[in-house]
């Protein structure tokens, strides 16, 4: 097959709603993640990185997209970051990790701030929920906040957590502020 026309065929199996904006999902077939994938040259190739190298160029070696969207058969590549892989981090991680019999629950035996776990991360301490979360589904989560599902607050086990809708951004709402104050400025 010609590369041009892998290419058309590739965009046929992706619903592109807003050209721009929105999720672009991927209606070919899907690994047990929920990610999309396809057969290139006999290989296996993830769909959201096919669509990447098409339309950004190549993923150096040793980094990963990572999602910053929660559709994971979303191939638009304005809903990834590039993100070196943190082999390092994710042993010390594992290390101060003890899974629990009952429950499956990761406890951590670690530091805590304010009874969260966290890891010093370039000599800042960082809550390791949302490492352990983003290395585990390659999301980005931005300023999206993350909740546990279940009642331990030492657990660090990414399949016990949701993440949940984006926090406004700060500056929003002052602008929101300011433009009642000058509507109640020039009212009559
Ligand atoms: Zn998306
Ligand atoms: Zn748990």
């Amino acid at each position: 097959m010609r590369e041009s026309e892998r290419k058309s065929l590739f965009w046929q199996r992706v619903n592109r709603q807003n050209r721009g904006k929105g999720c672009w999902l991927w209606n070919g077939s899907c690994n047990k993640e929920g990610y999309g994938q396809l057969r290139v040259n006999g290989k296996i190739v993830k769909a959201h990185r096919y669509a990447w190298e098409i339309l950004k160029g190549d993923i150096p070696e040793g980094w990963e997209l990572w999602r910053t969207c929660l559709q994971p058969s979303c191939v638009n590549p304005a809903h990834r970051v590039l993100k070196q892989r943190r082999c390092s981090l994710d042993q010390r991680i594992r290390k101060k990790i003890a899974v629990q019999r009952s429950g499956g629950c990761w406890e951590w035996t670690g530091r805590l701030s304010r009874g969260y776990p966290v890891i010093k991360v370039d000599g800042r301490p960082v809550t390791v929920h949302r490492i352990v979360y983003e290395s585990e589904y390659h999301t980005s989560l931005e300023r999206r906040r993350i909740f546990r599902t279940c009642s331990s607050k030492l657990c660090v086990n990414p399949a016990h957590m949701r993440p949940g809708k984006r926090k406004r951004r700060k500056r929003r709402s002052l602008d929101i502020q300011e433009s009642r104050a000058a509507v109640q400025r020039n009212a009559p």
